[in-house]
């Protein structure tokens, strides 16, 4: 309940400005942002490095109203990929389509994603593209196929709390296009999602077997430790090579825990944000967890 109201209010335009303008909520944002620069965000990468980590890098912004801006956010995941391969990392990026102008045009969302891809493909790189709200998910997963038939460097994201999902996956398993699995992170009706925790849970638990099983290298995104208990028991009893897939981590969230799978044997990469458009990406993860919220509260009252 309180995340879902937190997610309403996070779009009031009164309450973005209050943030956005907000010495002490840009502070709090640098615990889920690497910064503002790509220079910034490549040194954190190095250091992900060598604590075994690898990494994701998005460039943030979302929902843009012009096509220029469209292609700046192209140009930038251009230049990150190269980045990231000049610093001897794995070129990986992630994306948002509306980032790219799905608002705007569908052909041309298409085209600066296909660039970002075909940069990928030169170089060895991968581009996830992102799941945004169920508005988008159907255009999302066409444009996702249109790219992995030409690029087979790209993957995609499935949402646990839709209730679509389970059919999601299925139909893109078996067209050998990659997921991530994570639980959610929008407002959502009751009509396409589900709502209590323990229902989301239960089907991220089932949608992680599907994929574990039947999936090319799943990335199983959570920082949930009874479903990570859960997936390392399923890959035990069924002999899944650890290298078969990978745990992904926000940056920022259970540093513990991403030591703690990579002393265990497992691969972790952590998905690194990095950018000025920080607002909509904070405001979710403040969403995920009430102590976030009374953490800023208190420091904008102070501030
Ligand atoms: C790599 C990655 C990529 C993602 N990509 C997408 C995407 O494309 N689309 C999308 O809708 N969502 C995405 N998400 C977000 C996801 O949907 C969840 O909202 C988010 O991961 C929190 O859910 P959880 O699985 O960690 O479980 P939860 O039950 O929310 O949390 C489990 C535990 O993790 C810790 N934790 C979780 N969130 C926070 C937080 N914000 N601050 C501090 N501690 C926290 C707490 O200890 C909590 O008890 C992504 C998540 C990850 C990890």
């Amino acid at each position: 309940m309180l995340r879902r109201t937190l997610l309403y209010m996070a779009r009031q335009p009164a309450l973005r400005h209050w943030v956005e303008t907000s010495p002490a909520a840009r502070g709090l944002s640098q615990r889920f942002i690497a910064g503002s620069t790509l220079e910034a965000a490549i040194n954190v990468c190095l250091r992900l490095k060598s604590d075994g980590v690898t990494a994701t890098l998005d460039y943030l912004g979302e929902n843009v109203t012009s096509l220029e801006a469209a292609a700046v956010s192209r140009d930038m995941g251009v230049r990150t990929l190269f980045a990231m391969q000049a610093a001897h990392l794995e070129p990986n990026i992630s994306i948002k389509l509306t980032q790219f102008g799905l608002d705007l045009s569908a052909s041309a969302c298409e085209r600066n994603a296909a660039l970002l891809c075909e940069t990928a493909d030169a170089i060895g790189g991968f581009v996830r593209i992102d799941m945004e709200s169920s508005e988008y998910t159907e255009r999302t997963l066409a444009i996702v196929r249109h790219l992995y038939g030409r690029y087979k460097t790209c993957g995609t994201v499935i949402q646990a709390y839709l209730k679509r999902s389970a059919s999601d996956i299925a139909a893109l398993a078996a067209e050998g296009i990659r997921v991530r699995l994570c639980k959610g992170a929008y407002l959502e009706p009751p009509t396409v999602a589900f709502e209590s925790k323990d229902d989301v849970d239960g089907s991220y638990m089932d949608l992680a077997e599907i994929l574990l099983r039947t999936a090319r290298y799943p990335a199983i995104a959570t920082h949930d430790e009874r479903i990570i208990q859960h997936v390392n028991k399923f890959v035990g009893d069924q002999n899944i090579a650890a290298d078969g897939f990978e745990f992904q981590m926000l940056y920022g969230i259970r540093r513990d825990l991403q030591k703690r799978l990579v002393a265990e044997g497992f691969r972790v990469r952590v998905y690194v944000p990095f950018g000025e458009a920080w607002y909509p990406y904070f405001m979710r993860r403040l969403a995920e967890r009430p102590a976030n919220v009374l953490f800023l509260i208190r420091n904008l009252l102070r501030a």
